[in-house]
């Protein structure tokens, strides 16, 4: 039992290769060290450089965050005007909220704290909805929630572009200038923001916000790369990722570890379909169209690309006599689905049950939910999305859906370049039916393209143009 102390000396992988702190108790959040029992060793590295950054930003933690003198001053400060003139503002914070599903939120906060590491700030997150029920404490001896008699708690709501504390706004209306800093500002980082909000990514308005004590984001966005696009902190990102396409990867890793009652159901899951299998094959079905459910098309196009990509064998009539002519026993194949929508692996599971197929594998079509509808803030429907997502990342090959953040974040965590389905048109089976992935990283699918970064958009070879989304950009 002295195993589940605290403090315990971790080997290397169990702490992925030195990225997660060791000062937590291991009963309370299973899934942080218990990991490798589900988990291949990722072949990805995280540099010593991040390493370092991760310990410093978790005694910064430790020193502003809840409950310290530090964050109580920083919130009597609250309301100020000129902060300058209230003398301590060494202490800088980024108040995350959930916007939008799972997805949106995993890949946004993400973002947000990669955004607090190379600004040391550091990010609270709004816990007034489930996030508490999915997520385990990331940071040791501290907290990451905002604590809810935060000032500002009854005004985050109102939070939006026409907020006259929405820093797109001010800029709109000649509200801000570097001569008088607010203590606190709202940043609106959504797919239908405006080229005020998105001035964010410009360098000059980099150096004002760094002064602002506190800052509050809405974001549904991957918005890594457009950081990488900011001058000011490319030095310092090669220096922490020099493989720039492992940022959602190692970030997601230190972040995200499921509460133990997500990782019941993952683990159980898992012993139940898929440890046995000789291979693991995910497909992320998501159906955008209005109204969404099962369509012939979308069938098609899963069975036209996992069978043309060799994910999947082809299936024989159900007269042929396909033998397995081997002495070994046959491959088991698993294959995991997730979808709001049932019926996708129930017939893939009756294809393969009442068809042999030529490579005499068995195949397996395993769905853990079908919750028919998006029902995001509903505890478990959400517990059971975070189990899906990372049950998808354990797999050893991948196919996602055209622009869906769940299938995102599931790749990103896996360390997998899935095969992207691209999205119909008009009812009908595209051709090609899906596309590989570049790389494992998410795609910003609203990136600033036209502002003060259009020009170093052209000239930086690791940011590219999505696979599955021709307007977003992604690291590679
Ligand atoms: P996106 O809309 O595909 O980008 O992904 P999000 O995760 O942001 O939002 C979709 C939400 O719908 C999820 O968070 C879930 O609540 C639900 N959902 C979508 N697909 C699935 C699925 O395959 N399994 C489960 N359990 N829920 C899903």
């Amino acid at each position: 039992c002295h195993l589940l102390k605290k403090g315990f000396k971790q080997p290397r992988e169990k702490l992925l290769g030195g990225l997660l702190a060791t000062e937590f108790d291991e009963k309370s959040c299973l899934s942080r060290y218990h990991h490798p029992s589900l988990r291949k060793p990722s072949p990805y590295k995280p540099s010593g450089y991040l390493v370092a950054k991760l310990r410093s930003y978790e005694r910064l933690h430790k020193h502003w965050g809840p409950g310290t003198k530090a964050y109580k001053r920083a919130t009597e400060q609250l309301g100020n005007n000129d902060v300058r003139s209230s003398g301590d503002h060494e202490c800088r914070y980024v108040v995350w909220m959930p916007m939008f599903g799972l997805g949106n939120r995993m890949l946004s906060l993400v973002s947000v704290f990669l955004y607090a590491l190379l600004t040391e700030r550091i990010v609270l997150v709004d816990q007034r909805n489930d996030i508490p029920d999915l997520f385990c404490e990331p940071f040791p001896e501290t907290s990451w929630l905002l604590p809810l008699d935060f000032p500002l708690t009854n005004q985050l709501d109102s939070f939006n572009q026409k907020h006259s504390r929405c820093y797109g706004t001010m800029l709109k209306n000649h509200a801000i200038n570097s001569t008088t800093i607010p203590s606190h500002l709202y940043l609106d980082i959504f797919h239908d923001s405006r080229d005020h909000d998105k001035m964010f990514f410009c360098e000059g308005d980099q150096a004002l916000l760094g002064k602002v004590p506190w800052l509050v984001v809405k974001s549904n966005l991957y918005f890594v790369p457009s950081l990488w696009l900011i001058q000011g902190f490319q030095a310092e990102l090669i220096k922490l990722f020099p493989q720039k396409d492992t940022v959602f990867h190692h970030l997601a890793r230190y972040l995200f570890h499921p509460t133990n009652k997500v990782w019941g159901m993952i683990t159980r899951s898992y012993d139940a379909y898929l440890s046995r299998a000789d291979e693991r094959l995910g497909i992320q079905i998501r159906v955008f169209s209005k109204p969404a459910g099962y369509f012939q098309h979308v069938m098609d196009q899963i069975l036209s690309c996992t069978q043309r990509e060799k994910l999947l064998p082809e299936l024989a009539t159900p007269e042929s006599q396909v033998t397995n002519t081997s002495s070994t026993s046959p491959k088991l194949k698993a294959v995991l689905i997730t979808s709001l929508h049932p019926e996708y692996s129930e017939k893939l599971q009756n294809m393969f049950l009442e068809r042999p197929n030529w490579s005499g594998e068995i195949i397996e079509v395993y769905q853990p939910s079908g919750e028919k509808v998006q029902q995001t803030d509903k505890k478990v429907h959400d517990q059971k999305a975070l189990a899906e997502i990372y049950l998808l990342s354990l797999t050893d090959k991948l196919v996602t859906s055209t622009r869906s953040t769940f299938g995102y974040v599931a790749q990103g965590l896996g360390g997998l370049k899935p095969w992207i389905l691209y999205e119909p048109r008009s009812r009908i089976a595209p051709d090609p039916p899906c596309v590989r992935a570049m790389s494992m990283e998410p795609c910003f699918l609203r990136a600033p393209l036209h502002g003060c970064q259009a020009k170093t958009i052209k000239t930086t070879p690791f940011v590219r143009y999505c696979e599955d989304w021709t307007t977003g950009l992604k690291l590679v």
